[in-house]
């Protein structure tokens, strides 16, 4: 059985209706990406999986737990923590204390602690006392990835962690996902960028408009299947 999956989710804000019957899963210890253009409904996705969206109870299954509509907070306590779009750091913490807020959810030991992320980000430790804000783009989103962290999950949602950053920093954020793999925490990456996205993950899926319209193992989907299920068949 998955350790996560989805079964015919679907998601609404008010009469919109965002995702229609989306089914994916997730192994034990894979990395999956989900990519797609704008609007496609990755973030409502990575919502709905981390509660911040409460959906059908019955949709989104966590090991043998039914999670669809659990609150954003037992969700992460159950073991899925989110790094969000955007890093949304808080502003008047230092690093240090973000990092240490995401330890609000851990339960038991873990690989992760002030220690290890510090040993996987070094520059963080640098400027573990500044406040997250005074860091760059790319510092802050590796404040967001060791935030998530620190809760030590099974699961760790990423959504579009390489958005405005240079491709030379977006390199070393996605060089972090190999390493969180070994700890053997499962990861989910949402992603615009398809080419970073295919080099880390074990199996893709592709969205448009609400729905999964392709999935399969890097090598084996074609440029042009991609390209159809990204943008629509032309
Ligand atoms: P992006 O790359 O922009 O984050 P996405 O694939 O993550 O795109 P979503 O953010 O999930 O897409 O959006 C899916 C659809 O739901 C879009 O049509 C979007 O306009 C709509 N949507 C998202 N958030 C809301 C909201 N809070 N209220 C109303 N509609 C929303």
């Amino acid at each position: 059985m998955a350790l996560l999956q989805t079964q015919n989710l679907i998601a609404h804000y008010g009469d919109f209706q965002a995702l229609f019957g989306v089914d994916v899963h997730l192994e034990e210890g894979e990395t999956v990406a989900i990519i797609g253009a704008n609007g496609a409904g990755k973030t409502t996705l990575m919502r709905s999986i981390s509660g911040v969206l409460n959906n059908q109870a019955e949709a989104i299954t966590f090991d043998t737990d039914k999670i669809g509509s659990t609150h954003a907070a037992d969700v992460l306590k159950k073991g899925i923590a989110m790094v969000p779009e955007g890093r949304k750091l808080f502003p008047s913490l230092s690093v240090e204390e973000n990092l240490l807020i995401g330890a609000y959810g851990r339960k038991g030991n873990g690989p992760w602690t002030l220690e290890t992320i510090y040993r996987m980000f070094p520059v963080l430790q640098e400027r573990r006392n500044n406040p997250g804000t005074a860091l760059s783009g790319g510092q802050q989103q590796m404040v967001a990835i060791g935030r998530a962290l620190m809760s030590n999950p099974r699961v760790l949602l990423c959504d579009e962690i390489s958005l405005g950053l240079a491709p030379v920093i977006i390199k070393d954020i996605y060089a972090a996902l190999p390493k969180i793999k070994e700890t053997g925490t499962s990861i989910i990456v949402v992603e615009q960028d398809i080419g970073q996205a295919l080099k880390v993950a074990d199996r893709v899926y592709c969205m448009m408009e609400g729905r999964i319209t392709l999935e399969g193992s890097p090598s084996d989907l074609s440029r042009d299947a991609i390209h159809n299920a990204y943008f629509g068949a032309s």
